[in-house]
């Protein structure tokens, strides 16, 4: 990435906006199109809550296979903002919209949950933990690339063929890079 290049500028703008802003924030300046689109698009939003913490998972509305993973604390400050080139450049994307549709409901439960959109619940308590852990962190991409990247480098090499084709294809990546 160039120095004064735009993809300079706004990886700048990404790294403020995840320190600073609360999920409230991103729904000031609302557009009626974003909101439309991030109501329409809310039963599509993956999503589960450990009482601590909101992890939503969305695909991209543009991009087939794209998913976006964003992380906000129950009292609303943004761990991890949506990675979109929208919300990268700091214009209103509805994913963050989204997220803050089902944080506001999500906020409030007293154990852990999860569901799709507003009106769908799939597990709650240890069931919906234990999904999360076996099932959604994997399907979601969640700190997969770093946590096999780190273990390569303790190791050397790792065997990786008794995982997913999806992993297996992460490790002729990763053989590049340390190879
Ligand atoms: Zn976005």
């Amino acid at each position: 990435m160039v120095e004064g290049s735009s993809d300079f500028y706004s990886q700048q703008i990404w790294v403020i906006g995840v320190s600073s802003k609360k999920i409230n924030e991103y729904i000031r300046n609302l557009t009626p199109y974003i909101e439309k689109k991030a109501k329409d698009l809310l039963p599509s939003v993956e999503w589960f809550y450990d009482t601590l913490k909101l992890y939503c998972c969305m695909p991209s509305s543009s991009q087939v296979g794209k998913k976006y993973i964003v992380i906000v604390l129950k009292g609303g400050e943004v761990e991890r903002a949506c990675q979109c080139v929208a919300n990268r450049q700091g214009r209103p994307c509805w994913h963050m919209v989204a997220t803050y549709f089902i944080w506001r409901k999500a906020s409030s439960m007293s154990e852990e949950m999860c569901g799709a959109g507003l009106d769908y619940i799939k597990y709650t308590g240890r069931e919906a933990v234990k999904y999360f852990e076996d099932v959604l962190r994997h399907s979601w991409g969640l700190e997969e690339t770093k946590e096999v990247i780190e273990e390569v480098r303790v190791k050397g090499k790792v065997d990786l063929s008794g995982l997913s084709p999806t992993l297996s294809t992460l490790e002729e990546f990763i053989g590049g890079l340390v190879g």
